[in-house]
């Protein structure tokens, strides 16, 4: 949905102007994300030179694109959650330090020297901490 101006105002405001998951303070830049994703089909699409790309079409889960569905979010969680749904990306985002821990050398080094600390932390979104009483 296209949002109103006003409408758009009422997202970036119900959480203070926060983004609802990672909570920076949003500036002029930021993305209406849907909670739960409506998923958008993808289409190949012959360019004028001839060549393939992919766009993207209408919504799978049209009853999800409405305002009340919509949080207001930095565009890197925005990007980063894509068409997965909360407890999807939340599972994805744990799993993370696994994939740094095997992957990234780097990481295992300045772990080793103490510059960093897993917490095992849970992924505890904004909106759900400013939900608890
Ligand atoms: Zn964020």
């Amino acid at each position: 949905m296209r949002l109103k101006k006003a409408e758009r105002e009422q997202v970036r405001l119900k959480y203070g102007g926060h983004c609802a998951y990672c909570g920076v303070l949003l500036g002029d830049r930021w993305h209406a994300d849907h909670l739960a994703p409506v998923v958008r089909e993808l289409l190949s699409k012959q360019t004028a030179g001839g060549t393939w790309k992919l766009v993207s079409g209408k919504p799978l889960r049209p009853e999800h694109d409405v305002l009340e569905n919509m949080m207001p979010a930095c565009a890197p969680c925005n990007i980063s959650k894509g068409g997965q749904t909360l407890e999807g990306w939340r599972a994805w985002i744990a799993r993370h330090v696994e994939s740094l821990n095997n992957y990234t050398p780097i990481y295992r080094l300045i772990k080793a020297y103490g510059l960093i600390a897993e917490t095992g932390a849970p992924v505890v979104f904004y909106f759900e901490k400013e939900q608890q009483p």
